[in-house]
C-alpha cells in the first residue's frame, strides 16, 4: 500500500538525518533556509501588514481607532527592522532569528492592543490565527527552534494574562496546545521531505563536477575553483600539476579505444589513491589531468609525481603499458596564470623526450 511505502521511505529518511554530523546538519538547514526563506520573508511582512488590519475590528469592539493605533502601528518598526537585517545577511541563525523575531513582535503587538480593548473576549481567535504566522516560520527552522517558539507563545500569552486579564485563558491554552504541536510535527515531516531534496540535490551536484569514465572531477569543478575563488581557503603552499599520457593516441590505434579508456580509468583510480584527501583531481582534457595539491610546496610536489611517474612506468596492472609526462609550478594566486606555468612546465617535458617531471 502506498501508505506503507511512504512511512518506509520516512523512516530511511529519519535514519539518514539521525546519522547526520554537526556539520552536515548545519549545511542542511542553511539550504533548507536558502531555499525557503523567500517564501517566509514575503509571507512574514504580508502577515505584519494584515495585522495592521485588525484595527478594523478594533473599532467593532471599541467604537474607535485611537486606543489601538500605536500598539497595532509599532509593527511597522520590526517590518522594517526585519527588512534591512534579511537584506544584509543570508547566515541561517541570524536570518531564523529575525524572522522569529517579527513573528513574534505580531504577537506582542496583539497583546498589548488586546490591553486596550474592552471586549476582550476575541483574543482567542486572535491567538489561533498567529498559528499561521508559526507555520510559515517553520519552513526555516529547526524542529527545536519550532518547539522553543512555541513554549515562548505560550508564556507570552500566560504572562500577558497578568495584565490582560483573560476571560477565557482556559480555552485559549487548551486551543492554543493542540495548534503548537500540529505545527510542530508539520515541520519534522518537511524536514524529512526536505532531505530527500536534498540529497537528491547533492546526487546531482556531484554528477555535475564529475567525469563519468575516470570518476575524478571534470572541469566544471574547475570552473567553480575559479570563480568562486575557492583556494583561497586552501592551506598554503598550493602547488598545480598537469600531468598527460605519452603517445595516447597510439594506444587507441593500436590496441582500441575501449583500452584507451581502459587506460584513462587506471589513471583516475590511481590518481585518487595516491593524493591526500582535500587535494583535487581533475580531468583537464581527452587524456590531460591536473592536480591541485593543497598544503604541499614545489619540493614536495616534484618527489609525488615524481614516485607517481615512475609507478605507472614499472606498473603491471596498466591494461597497456605507458608512461606520463608531468609539468608542476607553484600556485601564485591567480589561476589562470598558474596553469599557463603548469602548461609550459608540460609542454617543455614533453619536449624533453618525454616520461619526466618539469617544474616552472
Ligand atoms: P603526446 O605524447 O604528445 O601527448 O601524444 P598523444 O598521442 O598522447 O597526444 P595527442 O593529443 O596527439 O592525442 C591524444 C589522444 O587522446 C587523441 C584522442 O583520440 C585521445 N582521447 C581523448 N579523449 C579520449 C577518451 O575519452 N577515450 C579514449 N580512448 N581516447 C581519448
Ligand atoms: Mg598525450
Ligand atoms: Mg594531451
Amino acid at each position: 500500500m502506498k501508505i506503507i511505502t511512504n512511512a518506509k521511505s520516512l523512516m530511511t529518511l529519519f535514519k539518514d538525518y539521525r546519522t547526520m554530523t554537526h556539520e552536515d546538519l548545519e549545511d542542511f538547514y542553511q539550504s533548507k533556509c536558502d531555499y525557503y526563506q523567500d517564501y517566509v520573508g514575503i509571507s512574514l511582512i504580508a502577515g505584519s501588514v494584515c495585522s495592521l488590519l485588525y484595527i478594523i475590528s478594533d473599532y467593532f469592539l471599541n467604537g474607535s481607532f485611537i486606543p489601538t493605533l500605536i500598539p497595532r502601528f509599532s509593527i511597522i518598526f520590526f517590518i522594517i527592522l526585519f527588512l534591512v537585517v534579511t537584506n544584509n545577511t543570508k547566515e541561517r541563525t541570524t536570518t531564523v532569528l529575525i524572522d522569529y523575531i517579527l513573528g513574534h513582535a505580531v504577537v506582542i503587538a496583539t497583546i498589548w492592543s488586546i490591553y486596550h480593548l474592552d471586549i476582550k473576549v476575541h483574543a482567542s481567535e486572535g491567538f489561533i490565527i498567529m498559528n499561521l504566522i508559526f507555520m510559515t516560520l517553520g519552513f526555516v527552522s529547526r524542529p527545536r527552534e519550532i518547539a522553543f517558539s512555541s513554549v515562548a507563545f505560550i508564556l507570552e500569552i500566560l504572562i500577558s494574562n497578568t495584565f490582560n486579564h483573560y476571560e477565557n485563558l482556559d480555552i485559549i491554552i487548551s486551543l492554543q496546545i493542540p495548534c503548537a504541536i500540529a505545527v510542530f510535527f508539520s515541520h519534522c515531516l518537511l524536514t524529512l521531505v526536505y532531505l530527500d531534496h536534498y540529497r537528491v540535490q547533492q546526487k546531482l551536484e556531484l554528477a555535475m563536477v564529475t567525469d563519468p569514465l575516470t570518476q575524478v572531477y571534470n572541469r566544471h569543478l574547475l570552473e567553480k575553483i575559479v570563480t568562486k575563488n575557492a583556494l583561497i581557503d586552501a592551506k598554503e603552499p598550493v602547488t598545480i600539476a598537469m600531468l598527460d599520457i605519452d603517445f595516447f593516441k597510439q594506444v587507441n590505434d593500436e590496441h582500441g579505444h575501449y583500452t584507451g579508456d581502459l587506460t584513462l580509468l587506471y589513471m583516475g583510480q590511481m590518481l585518487s589513491k595516491q593524493t591526500h584527501e582535500d587535494d583535487y583531481v581533475i580531468r583537464f582534457g581527452g587524456e590531460e589531468f591536473i592536480i591541485i595539491l593543497k598544503d604541499c610546496d614545489v619540493n614536495n610536489a616534484c618527489a609525488r609525481m615524481e614516485q607517481f611517474r615512475r609507478d605507472i612506468e614499472v606498473s603491471k596492472d596498466t591494461p597497456v603499458p605507458f608512461t606520463i609526462s608531468v609539468g608542476i609550478s607553484k600556485y601564485t594566486g591567480d589561476f589562470a596564470k598558474t596553469i599557463q606555468n603548469v602548461d609550459h612546465a608540460l609542454y617543455k617535458a614533453k619536449n624533453s623526450g618525454r616520461n619526466c617531471v618539469v617544474v616552472v
